[in-house]
């Protein structure tokens, strides 16, 4: 009797330390500012698959990119994760990231969603559509982007503050397309038509509108998304029942988009791991994964999108590289700022 308890100690302890020897040897450090349940869960998968086991640093893509400056050469990190590309443009130009040469990522990842010199890549799409309360306006009165600032929209509009990324890349779209002046113009007309002041995140646009605040809202696909499933809140799913889409520009260049994606660190200790992640966030499982769970669409062509966002309907999407959006960054903040956008 003693024995067989003996031996069931010893048969328990082998596999923990087995699992404590491969966690030494084959790990991958990941910062991450992708909330934990819209990572964690995909990690596991990776862990099962390939071995390698992910230590996970969840924080805001600012204090993950001041942490890993300030860690230079010291850093443990191997790979960092960010939900725009305007960060990922900031970490590369911070010399944050290394290139990436895999045959792998090249052909998941369509050109327009990494950046020319290999060192981040796209992994899950957004959009930033116009959204409008059903009923409230024609829709074909608002066809673009531009008629926003359309003085026929006075007190109409809800859209977050300019220090928010979303809106930073999609002002920067409008500088790539449009330039600098107009711009500045078109931001000024849009401040004027504003419902109200600036507040809370792109949910909250949505209940601002629904709720009689304004009729127009500027929000990310997967918001709206989220919302209308949300079994849980009925409040939410209630006031994006009240929204309808509208795919702006699909006469000229197409609506922004934007993504979360990755880079590999420049002192990464775990390459060859970093960049067997990376290859798994963009296979097949990983894409439907997020489609699935966060209703955002595949970066990877040929992925099946979620019933909601099927029902969103296609769109012509901005063709715009995002690193342009990166590069438009600071002309972006300044255009915001002098239109008074808050
Ligand atoms: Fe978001």
């Amino acid at each position: 009797m003693k024995k067989s308890v003996l031996t069931r100690v010893v048969v328990l302890l082998i596999p923990l330390f087995a699992g404590l020897g491969q966690a030494l040897a084959d790990e991958v450090n990941l910062y991450s500012a992708r909330k934990e349940a819209l990572i964690k869960p995909l990690l596991d998968q990776f862990t099962e698959q390939a071995g390698i086991k992910v230590n996970l640093v969840t924080a805001s893509a600012d204090a993950l990119l001041a942490r890993l400056k300030s860690e230079a050469k010291l850093t443990p990190a191997d790979v960092f994760i960010t939900v725009d590309a305007g960060r990922l443009y900031r970490a590369k130009a911070a010399d944050l990231f290394q290139p990436i040469d895999s045959a792998v990522l090249n052909s998941a990842i369509p050109q327009q969603y990494r950046d020319p010199d290999g060192t981040w890549y796209g992994l899950s799409l957004r959009a930033r559509p116009i959204m409008y309360v059903k009923g409230k306006l024609d829709p074909a009165a608002l066809t673009r982007y531009e008629g926003l600032s359309d003085a026929s929209w006075k007190g109409r509009v809800c859209i977050r503050s300019s220090s928010n990324i979303y809106n930073q890349s999609l002002v920067a779209s409008m500088i790539a397309a449009n330039g600098e002046e107009e711009t500045e113009q078109w931001a000024r007309g849009l401040v004027a038509n504003l419902g109200r002041s600036p507040t809370g995140g792109d949910r909250d646009q949505i209940m601002a509108a629904a709720a009689g605040q304004c009729d127009i809202a500027v929000a990310n696909t997967y918001y709206l998304a989220t919302m209308l499933t949300d079994q849980k809140d009925d409040a939410q799913r209630m006031a994006a029942e009240k929204m309808a889409i509208i795919w702006p520009n699909q006469a000229d260049r197409g609506t922004h988009v934007n993504v979360s994606g990755a880079g590999v660190i420049k002192y990464s200790k775990n390459r060859e791991n970093a960049i067997k992640l990376l290859e798994f966030l963009a296979g097949d499982a990983s894409q439907k994964w997020y489609a699935d769970v966060n209703h955002e669409y595949p970066v990877k062509a040929g992925v099946e999108i979620s019933d909601t966002l099927k029902a969103f309907g296609e769109f012509k999407v901005d063709s715009v590289n995002l690193a342009t959006l990166g590069e438009y960054n600071a002309a972006a903040v300044k255009t915001m700022d002098r239109a008074g956008w808050r």
